[in-house]
């Protein structure tokens, strides 16, 4: 079940409540704070936190491990979102995928049919 070719986002939100950062790129503080018409400090103060390796800033959790940005309605920050999150599944994922992504819990059961 490793052709991601097809995948389509159901927009379930299982990915954004995973354990592990949501690290952030070159450039994309800058976005998202625009995006949310922050100061650029403001947003780092307020959504981020130094990686262990010292090498990133990741967006925080809620106090439940969920990404600070996952809303009811999905994703708050759609059309900006990181891109650790657009490469996902495709570049990386999580254990038990196809046991928590909607699209993987499909896959997998085409496979068994
Ligand atoms: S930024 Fe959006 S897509 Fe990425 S983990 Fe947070 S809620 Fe999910």
């Amino acid at each position: 079940m490793d052709d991601f070719s097809k995948f389509k986002c159901l927009q379930c939100g299982a990915c954004c409540q995973q354990d592990g950062y949501v690290r952030l790129r070159e450039g994309e503080s800058d976005k998202i704070a625009a995006y949310l018409n922050m100061a650029i400090y403001a947003f780092i103060e307020k959504y981020t936190r130094i990686t262990r390796d010292r090498k990133a800033l990741s967006l925080i959790d809620k106090e439940n491990g969920e990404c600070i940005f996952l809303g009811p309605q999905g994703c708050r920050i759609q059309a900006v979102k990181p891109g650790q999150c657009l490469d996902f599944p495709q570049k990386w994922k999580f254990k038990a995928f196809s046991s928590i992504c909607a699209w993987g819990i499909q896959q997998s059961k085409k496979i068994q049919r």
